[in-house]
């Protein structure tokens, strides 16, 4: 056991938590990081990806939606400048803080011309306001020329890199055209997590694949708890309008998980994951237009409260069974 291992532990020994305290949330890093809430604003930089421009394939990966995964970000013939200026005059009232991270959400945001991309990250870092710039992407679309420029980005500001793995199930990374698997995504973590500054590595997973156990998933989980991975978006299969898992799911439909079931299983996942890494996400985030299934993710409120009250009721702790297999390894 590493010495990192040994203080996580120990960290972590008092079981009596407060609400706040269960899980390691985006909103306590922010706070540690700025003294404050941040808010994300979403943003569109022009990009395509690699399984949709043909370069790997034509349809996208299976959930995916025309928006490239970026339903809530600004209209892309906008520049970077006013798509922030237009999201923050949207938001403006209730974020008191003035503090902001430019998000980079829709399709692969370091797939393109590099220069053009970093001219864009730097259009954004240079509103006072943003205080960090985070850049969703896929782990074989970061060339050499683009290590060098998040690394030159790592050392001014703070960055995080989304990167969408899913699953590490090859059989379900097949199935919804992926496109890499997953030694790929596992050798650019390493690296991404070694450049020098602040950049952190954020891992998309998605539970309820369709074919997927319960244990498939939490192996998803155990094995992003063993990379030096900085935070997760854990989300629930979301089934959006015009995609070609919509198709599917009219055609012959599967069952999903209902939200107790889910909330459950999220318990079980957050205590299988790493009491360090922060969680961003733990449920799908489909904008009500585009949703098809489950609508119970539509009531927020309610499933945030329902999480809230079955983790103080079983004493959900973040790392609580990470932990014991270091104490009990057998
Ligand atoms: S990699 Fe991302 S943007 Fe590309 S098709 Fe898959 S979900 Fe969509």
């Amino acid at each position: 056991m590493s010495g990192s291992e040994e203080d996580i532990i120990r960290s972590r020994g008092n079981n009596e938590r407060k609400d706040t305290e269960r899980y390691l949330s985006a909103n306590r890093y922010y706070r540690s990081l700025f003294g404050e809430k941040v808010y994300r604003i979403a943003l569109d930089a022009g990009c395509t990806c690699p399984n949709r421009d043909g370069t790997l394939g034509y349809g996208g990966c299976i959930f995916c939606s025309g928006s490239g995964s970026g339903e809530f970000a600004s209209d892309r013939s906008l520049s970077i400048r006013q798509q922030l200026a237009s999201a923050k005059s949207r938001v403006s009232a209730k974020i008191l803080s003035g503090k902001y991270i430019a998000y980079f959400q829709n399709f692969t945001n370091t797939y393109g011309d590099e220069e053009d991309l970093n001219r864009k990250y730097e259009e954004a870092l240079s509103d006072p306001e943003v205080v960090g710039i985070s850049i969703a992407t896929r782990p074989d679309c970061i060339s050499e020329r683009m290590y060098g420029i998040l690394t030159e980005l790592a050392s001014k500001t703070h960055v995080w890199i989304e990167l969408g793995l899913q699953t590490i199930h090859e059989k379900t990374a097949v199935w919804m055209r992926r496109g890499y698997d997953l030694s790929c995504f596992d050798k650019t973590v390493k690296r991404l997590a070694s450049i020098d500054g602040n950049l952190d590595v954020i891992v998309h997973v998605i539970l309820d694949l369709p074919g997927e156990t319960k244990s498939q998933m939490l192996e998803t989980i155990d094995h992003c708890s063993e990379l030096p991975v900085h935070g997760i978006k854990i989300a629930n299969l979301n089934i959006l309008k015009g995609t070609d898992l919509a198709f599917e799911y009219e055609v012959s439909p599967f069952p999903l998980m209902e939200r107790d079931e889910y909330i459950a299983f999220l318990g079980e996942c957050i205590c299988h994951l790493r009491p360090d890494i922060v969680i961003y996400r733990m449920t799908g985030d489909g904008a009500r237009r585009s949703l098809i299934a489950p609508s119970w993710i539509l009531d927020k409120r309610t499933v945030r409260n329902r999480i809230t009250a079955y983790f103080r009721e079983k004493n959900i702790v973040q790392g609580s069974y990470w932990i014991s297999r270091r104490l009990n390894p057998s």
